[in-house]
């Protein structure tokens, strides 16, 4: 059968044609996943990478239809911790084990490239690694966050459909966004992207260009989000149970990018009971637990009702041993920079 024939070759070759592609994500066989986790287990082995998110402001200047903490979302109370709360839940991330640090905020200019310099700094005088997600900046402030010492950049693509994109982010350009992705590479940025799924008029055209950009980026981390609309936005009306498409794009990644980190994103949690499990079962092997204080973590609402249900590390171990996986001791770089 034909839909056996391509996964074998993507096992085989970590390489697709466009209309493979399409086939492997119009099909509605669930070897994809076993495929998939086969494939993570021999790159990336059993360990599973536990990243501390820290999200330190919900202030945007943007206005994405999809997302929360739209400028134009009058209903948000805005937030921005100050730094020595920052420094505080990285202490509580250390103390717990963890050796990532996720910054993570909406495109908040009052971080001029001066503060954040002096953040990543500081946060670097311990023994961590440092990702920033901090969206569009110009290649200076890259530079200068680079050479401050973060070690790795999220910006999610989201869709590589360039009229989607274009009507669900007024004022934005795609060909910046594209910019900014190809500056972070060349920067030396482990360099994450990743895209929405059931965003209202994607196809599985576009979604299939979206694994192939991916691939040609050479992307190092890469998030599937499921698309879940937010009361608050254009988008409110919007179809929401996109969990398992979103999933075969997540397991058709791994089978074309077979040594990067892949996180299980709250998202799936959200939409589906053990969500994150059954996507560590599919391929994924991050997951990335909240560290933002209690009093604001419920205030950087991209989408409504988002779980937090991992975010005890007694919690996650031990859903983790039972799907005989253990958490890593080490920073989860995609190549241990150790054995370069
Ligand atoms: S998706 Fe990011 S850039 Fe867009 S409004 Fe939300 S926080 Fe801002």
């Amino acid at each position: 059968m034909l839909f056996y024939k391509i996964l074998e070759k993507a096992k085989e070759d970590n390489s697709l044609s466009k209309e493979e592609i399409i086939e492997l994500l119009d099909s509605k066989d669930n070897s994809i996943y076993n495929a998939a986790d086969e494939i993570r287990k021999k790159t990336k082995g059993d360990n599973i990478h536990l990243r501390a998110l820290i999200e330190f402001t919900n202030f945007c200047h943007c206005n994405c239809f999809y997302c929360g903490l739209r400028y134009d979302n009058h209903k948000i109370k805005r937030y921005r911790l100050k730094e020595d709360d920052i420094l505080l839940s990285v202490d509580n991330a250390i103390k717990s084990n963890y050796k990532t640090i996720v910054l993570q905020g909406g495109e908040d200019m009052f971080w001029s490239k001066e503060k954040i310099c002096n953040l990543i700094k500081k946060i670097k005088e311990y023994d961590v690694a440092l990702t920033l997600s901090i969206g569009e900046r110009p290649k200076d402030e890259y530079k200068a966050f680079k050479d401050a010492g973060a070690d790795r950049f999220l910006l999610r693509i989201e869709t590589t459909d360039k009229t989607l994109y274009r009507k669900l982010h007024p004022n934005m350009s795609f060909e910046n966004r594209l910019r900014c992705l190809k500056d972070l590479k060349k920067l030396g940025f482990e360099t994450g992207t990743g895209c929405l799924v059931g965003l209202p008029n994607q196809t599985i055209d576009s979604l299939a260009d979206d694994i192939l950009f991916f691939k040609e980026l050479n992307a190092d981390m890469v998030g599937i989000g499921p698309f879940i609309p937010h009361p608050n936005t254009p988008l409110a009306n919007e179809k929401k149970d996109n969990f398992d498409l979103s999933l075969r794009v997540m397991a058709i990644t791994r089978l074309l990018l077979p040594d990067i980190n892949i996180p299980a994103t709250t998202a799936m949690e959200t939409l589906r009971e053990n969500g994150q499990i059954i996507a560590l079962q599919s391929g994924a092997n991050v997951i990335m637990p909240n560290f933002t204080s209690p009093e604001h973590k419920n205030k950087y609402e991209i989408y409504p009702n988002k779980v937090y249900s991992n975010n005890c590390i007694n919690n996650i171990s031990e859903k983790i041993k039972k799907i005989g996986r253990n958490i890593s001791n080490s920073k989860g770089y995609r190549t241990d920079p150790t054995k370069l």
